[in-house]
């Protein structure tokens, strides 16, 4: 039996317990059916940790962090909690995460599925197959360089001002991120920035460029201004394989592209750190949605973003591609079947809650791994 694998499981708020619980479902599987064995801690994180401690994130859950191999992140925030100043929001705790653990590379991917083809505001034969990866760095960039501020000028007007600022070695380590991830899909980055205006989108690219020619020649690298970017990904979204831009362009796009799909409880995203001398490197795992306090408790919430966040944590921190590849597959089919929670309910198919969900997955895995 392999090792033990460390993870931290942080359900959060509103429907993230949840779609959280359909994902155990799928651990208890994989210890049951493929004889890997999760080394599993669960604490609270968000609203719920504010209740119970007076904190978005415990000292506690924040050492249970550091020392998992990987964290598993549901959501939080809600209205019991949004009238809270800024130093006691729920969102802090995904903030401190990132900043402790060094998490500065933000992946989306945005898959269609087939049986969820028509989801998609696009038309059908424009996103059909479509499975593309956006590499957002996600530490540095307009959000928090300085100067920034707001001054009054002498005349009583005032000027706000934020900076753009990149280093090469903040362009390195997530074009780097990038590279490796192409090298495990089609061998295509599409580097973003604007160049064309802003000197730091220039540095980008050359940095970018030296260091595909250094050390990733295998890679085809090609470069584009973000405004084009955001058309590109209209009109024709399956030229991409990898794109790895900014904070603030990688924001605009991986929401752009997200929406390419059509369907927000579909997605998972990972935030990755850097590796250390083993390899080893700090990851964090979660869907793009939100605690969905509108139906929290309901029991219709999707648990698919959530479990394909599992998919990717098995793939990008465990290096398990084929069991990665099996929870995909178990998803899609399951959709193929005809089921489907409320927010992705099509005509003539079956419409379930979040547990029915879950269990159907865990039955397509047993399928596929008869
Ligand atoms: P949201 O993503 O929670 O919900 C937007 C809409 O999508 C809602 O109608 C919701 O019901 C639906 N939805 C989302 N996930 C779904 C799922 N899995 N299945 C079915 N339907 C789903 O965004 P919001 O309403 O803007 O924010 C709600 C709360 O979540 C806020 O407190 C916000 O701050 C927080 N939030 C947290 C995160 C995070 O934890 N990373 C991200 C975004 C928003």
């Amino acid at each position: 039996m392999p090792a033990n694998k460390k993870l931290l499981i942080l359900p959060g708020d509103g429907i993230g317990p949840e779609i959280m619980h359909e994902v155990r479902r799928v651990i208890d599987w994989m210890d049951r059916r493929r004889a890997v064995s999760f080394d599993l801690t669960e604490d609270l994180v968000g609203g719920a940790a504010i209740d119970a401690s007076g904190t978005p994130i415990s000292d506690r859950a924040m050492r249970r962090a550091l020392e998992a191999d990987a964290v598993l992140f549901g959501a939080v925030g809600g209205p019991k909690w949004s009238s809270f100043g800024f130093d006691l929001r729920p969102e802090l705790a995904i903030l401190r995460l990132r900043s402790e653990l060094g998490l500065f590379a933000n992946l989306r991917p945005a898959i269609v599925y087939d049986p969820l083809v028509e989801a998609s505001t696009l038309k059908a034969e424009i996103v059909r197959g479509l499975d593309l990866m956006i590499v957002r760095e996600s530490t540095g960039g307009i959000y928090f360089g300085s100067p920034r501020g707001i001054e009054t000028l002498p005349d009583g007007t005032k000027r706000g001002i934020n900076t753009e600022v990149y280093t090469t070695p903040e362009i390195e380590r997530v074009a780097r991120v990038a590279f490796e991830l192409a090298r495990q899909r089609q061998r295509k980055v599409c580097s973003v920035e604007k160049s064309n205006v802003m000197e730091s989108g220039l540095l980008w690219r050359q940095t970018v460029q030296a260091l595909r020619d250094a050390e990733y020649a295998d890679i085809a690298l090609s470069h584009m201004y973000a405004d084009n970017c955001a058309m590109q990904l209209v009109r024709n979204p399956r030229q991409f394989d990898v794109i790895v831009t900014g904070n603030l362009f990688g924001d605009l796009l991986s929401d752009l592209a997200s929406m390419l799909t059509g369907s927000l409880g579909m997605l998972p995203s990972a935030t990755l750190g850097l590796p250390d001398a083993s390899g080893r490197r700090h990851a964090l795992y979660e869907p793009i949605h939100g605690s969905a306090p509108d139906i929290a408790g309901k029991g219709v919430a999707n648990p698919l973003a959530q479990i394909l966040s599992f998919a990717m944590l098995l793939r990008y921190s465990f290096a398990m591609e084929e069991d990665a590849r099996l929870i995909e597959r178990a998803c899609v089919n399951v959709l193929s079947n005809g089921l489907r929670t409320p927010d992705i309910m099509a005509p003539g198919c079956a419409k379930v809650g979040t547990q029915v969900m879950g269990e159907a997955v865990v039955r397509e895995l047993d399928k596929l791994a008869a």
